[in-house]
């Protein structure tokens, strides 16, 4: 699913966004897991990158990966 270079990706380890160099998962990254997944199914699959990201830099403070990676899923922009 990661194939399109233009896509809004994580770059690894640093987790930027390969194609705005913002910290992933920037806006249009959250508007296209957003709009490919179900609110749990987001949820879920964006724990498991909170976790590997938290693997990956293991510095950087639990609750700013959880404000990263899971809180925007509580609420959906719906902007769409
Ligand atoms: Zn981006």
């Amino acid at each position: 699913m990661f194939g399109d270079p233009a896509d809004h990706e994580p770059d690894r380890p640093s987790w930027d966004c390969r194609a705005c160099g913002r910290p992933w998962p920037c806006d249009p990254a959250r508007e296209q897991l957003a709009a490919a997944h179900g609110r749990v199914e987001l949820a879920v699959l964006m724990w498991d990158h909170l976790e590997e990201a938290a693997r990956d830099m293991p510095q950087a403070p639990a609750s700013e990966l959880f404000e990263r990676f899971l809180r925007w899923t509580d609420r959906p922009s719906g902007g769409h």
